[in-house]
């Protein structure tokens, strides 16, 4: 897989993806992920890609060019399955749609910033827009990075043991289990002795029955 994500603050990211999973995702060819900078396609000589909004209004837009030029210029390079912009009107992100996603090939994620892009960025480019949650960020960065983030630990091959995020919470519509490790007995808060009885059925039922319990004290949603 591919995802390149398109901004205009470009070192919000570089670091994001220079770390732990999302580091060792790409240096064993899982995926490749590529930052451009809209500042790059800009044609004037101050490298401006913002503008005053039509109509009035308090604060700036990101202007179409340089957008459409970057955005062209991936395309003619290769096939996108999916340009997505991160916009809080978007599609609620949901553990359904990343695992959906976490099937495609090559992504655009385009980050806004400002009051956002110009409307007729997301009418020509975009095929679908995406919203991390009910809250407004400054920009698209934070949002594209939890969207890619969230896609490339389900790659095949990126997590150690490939079931692991099929236990995690959102999978099968059920929050996760409680989990314990070393050592057994913290000042007398002792694990349950299920977990070290090595009885691999007894643990997976008792682990079904406490995603149960959790789902329906926390997310009863989840059950309907
Ligand atoms: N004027 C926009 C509105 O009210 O819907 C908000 C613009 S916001 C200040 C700037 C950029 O941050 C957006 O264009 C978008 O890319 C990103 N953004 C902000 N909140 C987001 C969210 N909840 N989900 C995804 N992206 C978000």
């Amino acid at each position: 897989m591919r995802i390149d994500i398109v901004t205009c603050v470009p070192s919000l990211l570089d670091s994001f993806f220079a770390h732990s999973i999302l580091k060792r995702a790409q240096q064993g060819g899982f995926v490749e992920v590529v930052i451009h900078d809209i500042r790059d396609y800009s044609v004037n000589k101050h490298r401006t890609i913002d503008d005053y909004a039509f109509g009035g209004g308090a604060g700036m837009v990101l202007q179409i060019e340089p957008i459409a030029r970057c955005i062209r210029k991936l395309q003619s390079e290769r096939q996108y399955d999916e340009v997505i912009y991160l916009t809080p009107d978007g599609e609620l992100m949901q553990q359904r749609m990343v695992n959906q996603l976490s099937l495609k090939g090559n992504l655009i994620l385009l980050c806004g910033h400002y009051k956002g892009v110009d409307q007729r960025v997301r009418d020509l480019f975009v095929t679908k827009e995406v919203s991390i949650g009910d809250y407004v960020l400054s920009g698209g960065e934070l949002a594209a990075a939890v969207l890619a983030d969230a896609i490339i630990r389900l790659l095949p091959g990126v997590l150690n043991d490939e079931t692991s995020a099929l236990t995690d919470s959102f999978q099968d519509n059920l929050l996760a289990p409680p989990v314990y490790t070393r050592p057994a007995d913290f000042e007398g808060n002792k694990v349950p002795e299920i977990l070290m009885s090595g009885h691999e059925a007894k643990i997976e039922s008792w682990r079904y029955e406490q995603s149960l319990r959790r789902t329906k004290e926390r997310r009863p949603d989840l059950l309907e």
